[in-house]
């Protein structure tokens, strides 16, 4: 089956590809449907988030299509930045900020999460929402030179994100473990014939 991406992040296609071509399912990312539209994200949850961003899709075309929203949560911050990861402060600078933020907090209150919503929704335009959450905590500075985002600042361990190898953080991810959920749902639903 062929699955629209609503996104044209060449990375998050091809982690996703990765993972389910493997049970027959042929991604594709919203450009290369022929489509270039990017919807408003103004929902209050990471699931209506990609919701929005899956149903715009959909609209347009009626086939399977697939949505994630993501974002860091920090627990000294009531859940801040969450759905506004993207946008906490000006580019560049969203690192930076949150440390700030996080002066003279200590370590046991710096726990933080990353976490993934995937919206699929079928041909026959059911919903379905799969998260994925990685536990963590804000370090004190920026460590290590991979990934993206707030990769540097996010300890997992006694390593940032950012010093994780692509497979070392694949293994253990939000979007991993939110592609694995999904998987394992299609998987299940070819089984049933109803996906
Ligand atoms: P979106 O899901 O593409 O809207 O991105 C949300 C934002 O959350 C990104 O721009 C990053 O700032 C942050 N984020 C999401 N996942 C990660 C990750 O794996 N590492 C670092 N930052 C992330």
């Amino acid at each position: 089956m062929k699955l629209i991406l609503a996104s044209n992040n060449k990375n998050k296609l091809r982690e996703i590809q990765e993972m389910l071509s493997p049970i027959g399912y042929e991604v594709i990312s919203q450009s290369q449907a022929g489509i270039e539209i990017e919807a408003e994200e103004n929902g209050s949850t990471f699931e209506e988030n990609a919701a929005i961003k899956a149903d715009a899709i959909y609209g347009m075309t009626h086939t399977a299509v697939i949505a994630d929203d993501s974002g860091l949560e920090v627990d000294a911050l009531g859940g801040a930045p969450g759905i506004y990861s993207a946008r906490y402060a000006p580019k560049g600078q969203g690192k930076k900020t949150l440390l700030a933020n996080l002066e003279g907090v200590p370590d046991d209150k710096r726990t933080a999460r990353f976490v993934c919503v995937i919206c699929f929704i079928s041909p026959d335009g059911e919903k379905h929402y799969f998260r994925g959450e990685c536990e963590g905590k804000i370090g004190y500075e920026c460590i290590g030179e991979n990934g993206f985002g707030y990769d540097p600042i996010f300890m997992y361990g006694d390593r940032s994100f950012a010093q994780l190898s692509p497979e070392e953080k694949n293994a253990v991810s939000h979007r991993s473990m939110a592609i694995i959920k999904l998987r394992e749902y299609l998987e299940a639903a070819d089984k049933g014939g109803n996906a």
